[in-house]
């Protein structure tokens, strides 16, 4: 099938001719067709499917006739972020390029006042996170009452970040009689009720999220001891010819940790997290577009679905959790038929993931070798504290050691500690393991005596307790309680004691007394 068989105007094939699709992909050939007729989606699709395309290009189509009245859209975009928002604009602006249709951002971190002016002017197109549209509404600058198209985008993840109380309000602000379009990744019972309440006679498509990565990306996995991650990444981007790259986090403290790093190492680097206030994403975003940042250190939140033409590299700092965002991630790169690079860099502890991985991707990600550095391999079940074991003993470099290590250690801050590393919870396993030999001792002795010596115990105990309590006044650490980490309200008694102030003249007098 081609793009001419799917009902679009010359205009719009021109425009897809220009950007270079050269066929629709199964979304579009799919649901285009539907749309046009006037008819209710439910597209279960994710992104690097090309959904987008896949509204938007028969949108243009419908809207194409007819005209928009000041504060009364025509048709209605509803994305979870404001990245989303904008790429779906960056697409409106793409294909629609041969029409006069227009749009309007609605998204949060933004001036209202400029929004408010496009507003007046009548949109043909607005697109929008929830929060904003429903503030620009209450202020009275938005009326509902024309919009014949809506699209919830993304619904899961509106409801994984807890906007569907605001899509529902939303929706009943809006014409009973519309096209509705509804995609969503996946779809929990709570999605397909929100699709039921929202949708009439939909026609339901759904494909397959893009499991392989494209054929023109080379893949490479080093296993690396998790202190020298940072160091591997850098000689790996020291070998590489970088154009762009997106490095991967699955922390959004990661990011602000690698970034610094980087940077410190005379890196062009920049972070992209959902901490960061809008209009220092926007800024970071254009700058790498414009290639004046060479890195950009990213998590899965913020880069999610992010277009970027022509990325060189792909760094997977960590190893994705979820298999998906591997191929999400890596896809970022080889677009369009492009070459692209996307190297992961793994600790021992990782085996099971990127098992995860290789089986969704159906091969194995090739191992590769970091110069200079140990080669490590995964470790066999599942015990995290098991270290991995060195394929090659080639030493590293030994010069940054101390500082990787406490680099380590502000890192280990961020990560939940595995159960036998946590001093807390050490402690007392330690205990009632030598209670068994104490036990044994006292085994030898009549029950009488046993429980005698029981209650001399607990009674022993409690005086402890007590004394203590009384001594300090509340609870301490000995009390195996949580650690006093200040005074609080309590004013210690050696803090209460009066104190002689060491007056230079009595100084003077006690240094002769000595003499
Ligand atoms: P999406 O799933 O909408 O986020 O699209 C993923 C990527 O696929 C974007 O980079 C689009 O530019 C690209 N794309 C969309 N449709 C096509 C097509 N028919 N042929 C090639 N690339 C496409």
């Amino acid at each position: 099938m081609t793009f001419d068989d799917l009902g679009l105007s010359p205009e719009l094939l021109r425009a897809i001719g220009d950007v270079g699709y050269t066929k629709p992909t199964p979304i579009q050939s799919q649901a285009i067709p539907i749309v046009l007729m006037g008819r209710d989606v439910l597209g279960c699709a994710q992104t690097g499917t090309g959904k987008t395309a896949s509204f938007t290009l028969p949108m243009i189509e419908i809207l194409a006739a007819g005209r928009a009245k000041a504060r009364m859209p025509r048709s209605l975009i509803l994305e979870p972020t404001r990245e989303l928002a904008a790429q779906v604009a960056e697409n409106f602006e793409l294909y629609g390029k041969y029409h006069k249709l227009n749009m309007a951002l609605l998204i949060g971190g933004e001036s209202f006042t400029d929004q408010e002016k496009r507003l007046d002017r009548g949109v043909d197109v607005l697109i929008a996170t929830p929060g904003r549209l429903i503030d620009l509404f209450e202020r009275g600058k938005i009326l509902m009452s024309d919009v014949r198209t809506l699209v919830i985008d993304e619904a899961d993840r509106m409801l994984d970040m807890g906007f569907i109380p605001d899509v529902e309000r939303i929706v009943s602000l809006l014409p009973k009689i519309r096209q509705t379009l509804f995609f969503s990744a996946t779809m929990p019972p709570e999605i397909r009720r929100l699709a039921d309440a929202f949708l009439m006679n939909p026609k339901e498509i759904t494909v397959a999220p893009p499991a392989s990565p494209a054929t023109t990306v080379t893949q490479g996995i080093a296993i690396v001891d998790e202190r020298e991650k940072r160091e591997a990444l850098r000689r790996l981007i020291g070998t590489e010819q970088i154009k762009n790259a997106l490095i991967f986090c699955n922390r959004k403290r990661d990011v602000d940790i690698l970034h610094k790093s980087l940077t410190r190492h005379g890196f062009s680097a920049a972070a992209l997290h959902g901490d960061l206030s809008q209009s220092m994403r926007t800024e970071t975003l254009e700058k790498f577009k414009r290639d004046e940042i060479t890195l950009l250190v990213a998590s899965d939140v913020a880069a999610r679905g992010l277009d970027i033409i022509a990325l060189s590299h792909v760094f997977n700092f960590d190893v994705p959790i979820h298999a998906e965002d591997y191929v999400h991630r890596i896809g970022r790169t080889g677009r369009a038929g492009r070459e692209g690079r996307a190297f992961t860099l793994a600790t021992p502890s990782d085996g099971k993931f990127v098992e995860a991985i290789n089986a969704l991707i159906g091969k194995e990600i090739p191992r590769i070798e970091i110069e200079g550095m140990d080669s490590l391999e995964f470790e066999e079940g599942d015990d995290r504290r098991r270290r991995g074991r060195r394929s090659s003993q080639k030493k590293a470099a030994t010069s940054e050691k101390p500082k990787r290590r406490s680099e380590k250690a502000a890192k280990d801050d961020a990560l939940p500690a595995a159960p036998a590393e946590d001093a807390a919870t050490a402690a007392p396993e330690k205990r009632t393991r030598r209670q068994p030999a104490r036990d044994k001792a006292t085994s030898d002795r009549s029950p009488k005596q046993e429980a005698k010596q029981q209650e001399a115990k607990q009674q022993e105990a409690k005086q402890r307790e007590t004394k203590q309590r009384d001594r300090r006044g509340r609870r301490t650490e000995d009390d195996n309680d949580t650690p006093v980490l200040a005074f609080g309200d309590h004013m210690p008694n050696f803090l209460r004691r009066s104190v002689r102030a060491y007056l230079p003249e009595r100084k003077a007098a006690d240094a002769r007394k000595t003499a």
